[in-house]
């Protein structure tokens, strides 16, 4: 077996920041050797690496709720690998992890963030999405800030996700009525068919007003907002008296795009409680969340898609396919 010394590590760094959209030039591809390992770290052979959407904000030197990444530094982002060498007690080779280990193909590590994946039931891939952040981040929001009852009804954007599928599932699962919110019809009858929502609207085929009313017969009571701007606007707008909003995220603006909320007026005169969240605030409900999320899709009753790009080099186009909604739910990439 070839030790950390002969390896090749081969890793994306951020090359410089984008001016508005991310293009393939704010990314540059590199080649270093393996360092080696020092007491108490090891090394992570990445396997499959997660796209998120908060990337996109790392990329700005703005003031944000995280530091971002330098321009030269390796871009950051979870993975699952497989231990390959260990100079750490609590590791050796072999075992299975979860880490915050970048956007690379070996990451030496102390263990800090990381996690044994000791569960074989659930699929590698799953550990960073359904059964991962974007789930815990679905699971906290609606049940820390929505707090669904039953019969109430709740509209989630970007419905089709990572994120809003989960969402979605687990209030259809409280006995909810689940209006999602989805570019094209396709990914609305996924929304509709697999995960079980009552109604998604289209919102590529402009008629949101209308077909968000014919869909909210009650009105809404709930809003999980993964999106901002005009569509945010249309279902603020719609929300019964005391409404409550949680604000996940706003990736209509995350390349610089205006989002203001046109409607304001429909936060008094509906008189709602809104907030947005960090799911990283709350390490509490991890495993909380986790536990439950990892039973259900053992038992199959919340289901998931996953986009899968292949080879680190292919990340630049699939992160900036995730940001225009080329992918279907969870969006990897499976590493060399
Ligand atoms: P998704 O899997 O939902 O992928 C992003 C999707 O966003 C795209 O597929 C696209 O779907 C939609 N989208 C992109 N641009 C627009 C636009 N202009 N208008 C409407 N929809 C758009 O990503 P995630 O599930 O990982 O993330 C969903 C949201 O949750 C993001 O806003 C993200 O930042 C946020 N988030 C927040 C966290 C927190 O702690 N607060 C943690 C994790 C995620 P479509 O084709 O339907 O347009």
């Amino acid at each position: 077996m070839s030790s950390s010394t002969t390896r090749t590590n081969r890793r994306i760094v951020l090359a410089s920041r984008p001016k508005g959209t991310v293009t393939p030039e704010n990314f540059r591809l590199e080649d270093a050797p393996v360092a080696p390992l020092a007491d108490g770290e090891f090394l992570v052979r990445n396997l499959y690496l997660s796209l998120d959407p908060y990337m996109r904000g790392r990329m700005d030197d703005a003031k944000s709720y995280a530091k971002p990444v330098a321009v030269g530094e390796v871009m950051g982002g979870g993975t699952v690998g497989e231990v390959v060498e260990s100079r750490h007690p609590s590791y050796a080779a072999g075992d299975r992890v979860l880490g915050p280990l970048g956007w690379q193909l070996f990451a030496a590590t102390s263990g800090a963030g990381v996690r044994k994946l000791e569960s074989a039931d659930v699929p590698l891939t799953a550990w960073l999405g359904v059964v991962g952040m974007p789930g815990v981040t679905a699971w906290h929001g609606l049940n820390r800030i929505l707090e669904p009852k039953a019969g109430e009804t709740l509209c989630v954007s970007a419905a089709s996700g990572a994120v809003g599928s989960v969402v979605g599932q687990l209030a259809k699962a409280a006995g909810c009525r689940v209006v999602g919110i989805a570019g094209g019809e396709q990914k609305c009858r996924i929304v509709r068919d697999e995960y079980g929502f009552d109604a998604c609207i289209d919102y590529k085929a402009g008629r949101v007003d209308e077909e968000l009313a014919a869909a909210t017969p009650d009105g809404v009571h709930m809003l999980f907002e993964n999106v901002g701007g005009a569509l945010m606007d249309a279902v603020l707008a719609r929300m019964n008296t005391f409404g409550r909003v949680a604000v996940c995220g706003l990736i209509a603006g995350y390349n610089g795009e205006d989002i203001a909320l046109r409607r304001v007026r429909s936060i008094l005169v509906n008189r709602l409680k809104i907030q947005g969240f960090i799911v990283g605030d709350h390490p509490q409900d991890w495993p909380i969340a986790l536990k439950e999320l990892g039973e259900r899709v053992v038992d199959g009753s919340l289901k998931y898609r996953e986009t899968i790009a292949n080879g680190l080099e292919n990340a630049p186009r699939a992160f900036i396919g995730l940001l225009g909604g080329s992918n279907v739910g969870k969006q990897l990439v499976k590493l060399d």
